[in-house]
C-alpha cells in the first residue's frame, strides 16, 4: 500500500508534482493549486491510499521536488 498526503493549502502550484507523478496529480484550473487525485481531504490534509505500488518511485520524486515540502509518502 502507497499512502500520499498533500496539505494543499501550502501549494504554490509550480507544477513539478504534476510534471513528475502525472497520474496522481494535475493542476487545479479554479484555484492553481495541485489536486492529489482520488483522494480524501481531513482538516486541509489530502490523502490517498492505493494498492498500486508501481506509484511508489514517482510519488517520490514529486515529494522530492516540491519546493514547499507539502508532500509526503509512505509504503506500508
Ligand atoms: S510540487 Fe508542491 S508546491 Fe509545486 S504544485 Fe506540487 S504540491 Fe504544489
Amino acid at each position: 500500500m502507497v499512502v500520499i498526503t498533500l496539505q494543499r493549502n501550502k501549494c504554490i502550484g509550480c507544477n513539478y508534482c504534476v510534471e513528475l507523478a502525472p497520474g496522481q496529480f494535475q493542476m487545479s484550473k479554479k484555484d492553481g493549486k495541485s489536486v492529489l487525485l482520488h483522494a480524501q481531504e481531513k482538516k486541509g490534509f489530502f490523502t490517498l491510499k492505493s494498492p498500486d505500488e508501481t506509484i511508489y518511485d514517482v510519488a517520490v520524486e514529486a515529494k522530492k521536488a516540491c519546493p514547499v515540502k507539502i508532500i509526503a509518502v509512505k509504503q506500508m
